[in-house]
């Protein structure tokens, strides 16, 4: 059998999934996993970027871990692992931050971001180099794919520049990796805004039929339809939003004719929603529980993960020690 091209990505465990996080990413690692081998990392060194106490991230991956076991991440056809069990990841990093010129990470979009939107004075160097060790992430593995969003992708143009560069310093050791852009779906909060822990307005992978229930029935609509007798628009409604994820054509197409011509209510309409969305997640979080109770079990998972992880990451690293030839 032909060798599978290989595929990375990580996130960083900040515990439980929402169906942004599902929708925008773990789906599409899921089904990578019948083409390619796959390696999906905890990026747990990544949180101490934003803050130094990181002492629920050990609970929080084990959170996440659930998650994406209930989603249908199969530890036997993908490689599960915590980055910080990998300092290999650490050494590369530091090597890459000899080649790379500082202006480099300075005009990262993400850097600049955070930096004015959370009004850094004194960001650190680890929040500067946090790109930096993406790239010592990918490379480590030589990874074919890296499959992110739009957003992330000018980080995996800095690790193919950060690959050229080595190379060009020390000799071919990186191929260069492509995005796999992933088309992530609008997934409106319940708010109406962007699905965000920080908003407060998610639907987790864990919750229970009930509170999807609940999170959905007072959810934001077209805010034109005060009455039932108001037409709506459903093309500016967030619940339609789900309806484009979730519903049938059919079943779909008769909820925005309801909605134009006032035919249904809005509760309506959301049954529909709920009809169709709750058996898909359902099966999750059944399957999602069946890991939950045995957090010993993602345990191994995360450390068998890791070990085989770790033996790429020594191989690779034997080889890099060779180039830059700082040894006898
Ligand atoms: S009927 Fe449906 S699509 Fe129309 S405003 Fe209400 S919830 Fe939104």
């Amino acid at each position: 059998m032909a060798t599978r091209e290989r595929v990375l990505s990580g996130m960083r465990p900040s515990g439980r999934l929402h169906l942004g996080n599902y929708l925008g990413a773990l789906a599409n690692w899921v089904k990578l996993q019948d083409d390619y081998d796959c390696f999906y990392f905890s990026a747990d060194w990544h949180v101490l970027t934003d803050r130094n106490d990181v002492s629920d991230v050990p609970q929080a991956t084990i959170e996440m871990a659930a998650d994406w076991l209930g989603a249908g991440l199969d530890p036997q056809r993908s490689t599960l692992f915590i980055q910080s069990l990998i300092p290999e990841h650490a050494e590369l990093h530091l090597l890459f931050s000899m080649v790379t010129p500082v202006s480099w990470l300075e005009r990262v979009p993400t850097y600049r971001e955070r930096i004015e939107q959370q009004e850094i004075a004194s960001p650190s160097y680890g929040l500067l180099g946090y790109p930096l060790l993406q790239s010592a992430d990918i490379l480590m593995y030589k990874a074919r794919y890296v499959p992110v969003g739009i957003d992330q992708a000018p980080h995996v143009e800095l690790t193919r520049e950060v690959a050229r560069r080595f190379n060009n310093a020390f000799g071919p050791v990186f191929p260069e990796p492509d995005v796999k852009l992933t088309e992530i779906p609008k997934v409106p909060g319940t708010d109406g805004r962007k699905m965000s822990k920080s908003y407060g307005n998610d639907i987790e992978l864990a919750d229970s039929t009930e509170t999807i229930r609940a999170k959905v029935r007072p959810m934001v609509t077209d805010p034109a339809r005060k009455r039932r007798s108001d037409p709506g628009n459903p093309e500016i409604c967030p619940v339609f939003d789900l309806h484009k994820i979730f519903t049938p054509a059919a079943d779909r197409e008769a909820c925005a004719t309801g909605c134009r011509t006032a035919g249904i209510g809005c509760l309506d309409c959301k049954e529909v929603l709920l009809k169709h969305m709750l058996p898909p997640l359902g099966a999750i979080r059944e399957r999602r529980q069946t890991y939950a109770e045995k957090p010993d079990v993602i345990r191994e998972v995360l450390v068998e993960g890791s070990r085989r992880a770790r033996v790429i990451a020594q191989h690779t690293m034997t080889e890099v020690r060779a180039a830059v030839k700082l040894l006898p």
